[in-house]
């Protein structure tokens, strides 16, 4: 039960804690745990230094999951939200500085409705942005609820009037062409109503591939479609979560644009987010609320609470048309694959897509477009096949170049097609959506070199390189002054 004496168990002074009550205050712990809780008076909720051969750490004391193990205390710490087991066997000292009950439930409050304010529709898939802790396990969990939203988020309702519907609760490595195709038609319902816009709430990890798909599959918008979600959960003093809502919420109501876009936080504070088109953008930090970047281009504008600055001219992006019909092109066929490559990759990986009736691959090649000599004969064969074989980059900056070396020449005449800047995963996405449509070598060929919406550009501009993405102000500077 730990090294603990009991003169390193330490109350802060005027400390106050309620009487024990057993349901609650050791909620999930048990065994050695619960009885190092016992032994020092600490509980659930409690401020807490915790003494370690590690260190010292400060934090919240939190509930544990029922299923876990009894040789941990979770906290979640003080200086940046996030949650840690510390082992029970390590802890050598502890100090109660407060106790505080945790209230994690938000109030639902019904959305006011103001006939001056346009119409927007949230539509919730899942993710961070829609989750808060759970009493039960102590983890993140995926809880959307309408009023829940405006409850923590009461801005809203300044900037519009706000309808809700949640169609799934998933993080979003479970998403997939299922949800992509149910979003593109939830979403063309709403803008038949009459909506001024529509934001949908997503887990960021794979935000950037339904953006891609929501592309493909609603085509000639006349109102911004605004995916949005935050890096770190609205728990935590650090949330983006609000911010990045507002500011899509906004971008919905008020924003002349007619695309699909991600909003996110552009640097890493909260004083803009981001427009990015949905055929251009990725997830490039794996925690940085600044995770989205516009790659081998610009994003489209920032907004803040002034409204919008755009930083592509006028003529670059699809302005709101009233006009403009939704056509819903929801189709998608499963069977494509990236096959990522590294050197000495082997002929079996393709051979084995194959076998397994994959009809697609994207390769994301190295350098310019390139793959090693022995899978050349795999290639070839799954071409004969009847494969669809085309190539990307790695690099994910800049374009597949097969002209400049002789290597590149042999895998187009095998029949690997290049696809300019196309991103790898927007190749995916928009082959399994092409496939949908046609299995016709010359039609495939032809509509993944069609443009939809950006997702190949005829070159890169010169500020298509990180920059005006609120990461080095002085090059920015630079360029405004001597370049544009
Ligand atoms: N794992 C989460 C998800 O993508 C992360 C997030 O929402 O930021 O669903």
């Amino acid at each position: 039960m730990g090294n603990i004496e009991t003169e390193n168990i330490r109350i802060a002074p005027g400390v106050k804690l309620p009487p024990v009550d057993p349901q609650e205050d050791f909620k999930g712990y048990r065994g050695r745990a619960k009885a190092l809780l016992e032994k020092t008076g600490a509980r659930v909720w409690c401020d807490v230094v915790l003494d370690t051969a590690r260190g010292e750490f400060v934090g919240v004391l939190l509930p544990r999951s029922e299923t876990a193990d009894d040789r941990h205390l979770v906290i979640k710490l003080t200086y940046n939200g996030y949650n840690i087991g510390v082992a029970v066997d390590t802890i050598t000292g502890i100090t109660i500085n407060g106790y505080k009950r945790g209230h994690y439930q938000i109030p639902e409050k019904a959305f006011p409705y103001d006939e001056a304010k346009p119409n927007v529709t949230l539509l919730g898939t899942g993710g961070t942005i829609a989750s808060r802790l759970d009493y039960r396990t102590g983890a993140v969990i995926p809880a959307f609820s309408p009023g829940e939203l405006y409850g923590a988020v009461p801005e809203l309702a300044d900037i519009c009037n706000l309808q809700t519907y949640k169609l799934y609760g998933e993080f979003s490595e479970n998403i997939g062409p299922k949800h992509w195709a149910g979003t593109a038609e939830a979403i063309a319902k709403e803008i038949e109503k009459g909506v001024a816009g529509v934001v949908i709430g997503h887990g960021t990890d794979t935000m950037h591939y339904t953006a891609a798909a929501l592309t493909f599959m609603l085509q000639d918008l006349p109102v911004p479609v605004v995916v949005v979600g935050s890096q770190r959960s609205s728990d935590r003093p650090s949330s983006d979560a609000a911010y990045n809502l507002i500011r899509a919420v906004q971008t919905a109501a008020y924003g002349d644009f007619a695309e699909v876009m991600i909003c996110m936080f552009g640097p890493t504070s909260d004083s803009y987010d981001l427009l990015h088109r949905g055929t251009r953008v990725r997830k490039m930090h794996s925690s940085y609320r600044s995770t989205f970047r516009t790659l081998s281009d610009t994003p489209i504008a920032r907004v803040d609470d002034e409204g919008f600055h755009p930083i592509k001219s006028e003529t670059q992006y699809r302005h709101r048309n009233p006009e403009n019909k939704v056509k819903v092109r929801n189709v998608f066929d499963e069977r494509v694959s990236i096959v990522w490559y590294y050197p000495n990759m082997q002929p079996d990986v393709i051979d084995s897509l194959v076998d397994n009736g994959y009809k697609g691959i994207i390769i994301a090649g190295t350098g310019l477009g390139h793959v090693n000599k022995p899978l050349y004969p795999a290639l070839k064969r799954a071409i004969d096949a009847g494969v669809h074989i085309f190539m990307t980059v790695q690099t994910l900056w800049g374009y597949v170049q097969m002209f400049v070396y002789d290597t590149g020449r042999d895998i187009m005449e095998l029949g690997v097609t290049p696809l300019g800047n196309m991103l790898p995963e927007v190749a995916y996405v928009k082959l399994g959506w092409v496939l949908g449509h046609t299995h016709e070598r010359e039609e495939v060929i032809e509509m993944m070199r069609t443009t939809v919406n950006g997702e190949w550009t005829e070159r890169e501009p010169f500020d298509g390189y990180l920059l005006f993405q609120g990461g080095l102000p002085e090059l920015e500077y630079y360029y405004k002054r001597y370049r544009l």
